[in-house]
């Protein structure tokens, strides 16, 4: 499934083959994803030029020159690639090689070309469905279905110590359940929640309000926790864009992420601050991977 970082590596991606460029033709091959189609999608995106290709939490948006957003969630198993029309390599930051018509390609939007470039197809593949597609004013798209009940975005400038102390103050829920409330940080997942926590030397365990002081200021592993967040997933977009074009495999979708993971994955084995081996437990149907020895 695709996590935050991910989405953002895909944004990279669509970016400089979008940006400024028209949807020529717009090709729908089925009346639904998770949900279905909006109405018109077809008619009201064709002709219209992209202004920016942005992100919010795991949603792609794509805002248009009629004031309208394309909101792209990815699901479970949806992926974009770009192909050129004429069969060359397009000068975009990913490709892939024009393919025979997939099954599981629903959607084609076939870009007019920017700064000269030629025109590239942009596919969207997803092969169980859990994807979608919107068309959103942008005016009403803060508080659209999609976005309405998110919380910050953990690599804008809301995310600090005292931000994570204002809402994690009279918690007791355990310190990981709070972060991946999607209400209180939009779009972290498991993987890197683990990941923010060993860098914290926090224990997934530890009550949430205890990283506020009793006058709701943050403690110093609130503020060690709220860099540890962007630390990691930053990484996890470096590691991504650094190797764009080794992650897209032969069938087109994007790759995993080779991070060199500290604790996720890795139970019994040493935690790489020396000490301690690495733990797993299971809650909810979802494994916590810790270190015992420095996380506290
Ligand atoms: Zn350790």
């Amino acid at each position: 499934m695709p996590e935050l970082p991910e989405v953002e590596t895909v944004r990279r991606g669509l970016a400089p083959v979008m940006e400024g460029a028209t949807f020529l033709k717009v090709e729908q091959r089925r009346g639904d994803l998770r949900v279905p189609f909006p109405r018109g999608f077809v008619r009201r995106l064709t002709g219209r030029k992209v202004v920016s290709v942005g992100r919010r939490a795991k949603y792609l948006t794509i805002d248009l020159d009629d004031s309208t957003v394309l909101v792209v969630h990815l699901g479970m198993s949806g992926s974009f690639r770009i192909e050129a029309e004429d069969g060359s390599r397009p000068t975009a930051t990913y490709y892939h090689a024009p393919t025979k018509l997939s099954a599981h390609d629903h959607v084609v939007f076939h870009m007019s070309g920017v700064s000269g470039k030629p025109g590239v197809r942009v596919v969207f593949n997803d092969p169980r469905r859990f994807g979608l597609m919107d068309l959103v004013p942008r005016s009403e798209l803060a508080a659209s279905k999609h976005f309405r009940a998110i919380g910050i975005e953990p690599l804008g400038n809301a995310l600090d110590g005292a931000f994570i102390a204002k809402a994690f103050a009279g918690r007791s829920a355990p310190v990981k359940a709070s972060l991946m409330d999607q209400r209180l940080i939009a779009g972290l997942g498991n993987i890197y929640v683990c990941e923010a926590l060993w860098r914290a030397r926090i224990s997934p365990d530890r009550k949430a309000g205890t990283l506020a002081t009793a006058a709701g200021r943050p403690t110093p592993a609130a503020n060690r926790l709220a860099a540890a967040i962007r630390e990691v997933l930053e990484a996890a977009i470096r590691a991504g864009g650094s190797s764009l074009r080794d992650h897209i495999r032969a069938t087109g979708e994007l790759g995993d992420f080779q991070h060199a993971f500290n604790v996720y994955d890795r139970e019994g084995k040493p935690c790489p601050r020396g000490r301690g081996i690495i733990r797993r437990k299971v809650h909810s149907g979802r494994s916590t991977f810790y270190c015992p020895v420095c996380q506290r």
